[in-house]
């Protein structure tokens, strides 16, 4: 196995919205992403998944458990080595259009980590914007625009050069293409895929259905009401998923290719409970159609039940 470059263990982020109530948008979660590797993180809303992302890249301070990057815990790190961190972490937002200031020119938009860290100046600092337009798919003159001056696609290009601005090694992108036309999905991913090569760039790809990270992770998790209930890698997931939530997420998928083997439709009862007051037991219970008694009493173990395979559910407990 190569080296991890992000390990995340027992994290828990929670928000606290009343003197004795707290949302547990992620309740104890553990992982590791390797070097090179694109990680696909997927739930519905609700599911902790985004928290998750903007907790490990330091947007948010975990309530509980360790972040390691690179094999070196980052809550241990002094002001300086946290500013390189910092650095080499980016996030790449869903929306291109809230997360771009309306009132900077874009070229200006995409130098702000090049001022912030003071990575070049004057004549290099343009060249560099210059540069990464290019890398993504624009050209120099883009530079002296506004941002509403740009399509959805276009926009969603400048914030993955204003993320590459700063030289990162690893990338969460937080739904990129969600907010964007299906027709131009597929070019941003592809974006994304071609930087991940020649810039060695490693992912935490998040989004809200399977069918959107299949074909770009390596291997993929999935998120219930702040708990990871299964990870394995993409090919494993949809081969055999174990979990009954990964079963009805992929039974929801439409199978292009009529000769493919269709799988039967689960159709989930009911809205995900709050994360506020999680079911007992199994989170999952309230809308699993195999939940047994003792799935109301005990939370099921997070077990390795094949071989890179993990999942937390009784069925196999
Ligand atoms: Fe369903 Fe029980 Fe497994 Fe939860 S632990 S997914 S309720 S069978």
């Amino acid at each position: 196995m190569s080296e991890s470059l992000l390990q995340v263990e027992g994290l828990k982020k929670y928000f606290s919205i009343s003197k004795d109530q707290s949302v547990k948008s992620v309740d104890d979660i553990s992982l590791f992403i390797k070097k090179g590797e694109t990680f696909g993180l997927v739930g519905e809303s609700g599911s902790g998944k985004s928290t998750l992302g903007k907790t490990v890249v330091g947007l948010q301070a975990p309530t509980e458990g360790k972040i390691i990057y690179n094999g070196v815990d980052v809550a241990s790190l002094n002001k300086k080595e946290k500013s390189i961190v910092n650095r080499e972490m980016q996030i790449i937002f869903q929306d291109p259009y809230a997360s771009l200031n309306p009132r900077m020119r874009v070229g200006d938009i995409i130098a702000e980590g090049i001022d912030a860290h003071g990575l070049a100046k004057g004549k290099e600092r343009q060249e560099r914007i210059y540069d990464l337009l290019d890398r993504v798919g624009l050209v120099p003159e883009h530079a002296k625009r506004y941002s509403h001056e740009f399509s959805g696609g276009q926009r969603q290009r400048i914030g993955i050069a204003r993320a590459l601005a700063v030289q990162p090694k690893f990338i969460v992108a937080d739904e990129p293409i969600a907010a964007l036309d299906v027709s131009i999905q597929a070019q941003v991913v592809n974006l994304l895929e071609d930087l991940k090569e020649t810039e060695g760039l490693t992912y935490l790809f998040i989004a809200h259905d399977l069918s959107m990270v299949k074909h770009i992770s390596d291997r993929i998790g999935v998120m219930y009401l702040g708990k990871m209930m299964e990870l394995a890698s993409s090919d494993d997931l949809f081969a055999e998923p174990l979990h009954p939530y990964t079963q009805a997420l992929l039974s929801a998928i439409p199978v292009a290719d009529p000769r493919a083997k269709k799988r039967e439709r689960i159709v989930l009862a009911g809205d995900p409970p709050s994360p506020v007051n999680p079911p007992s037991g199994c989170r999952f219970r309230t809308r699993c159609p195999h939940a047994m008694s003792i799935c109301s009493e005990a939370a099921p173990v997070w077990k390795e039940v094949r071989s890179n395979h993990w999942t937390a559910c009784h069925l196999y407990n």
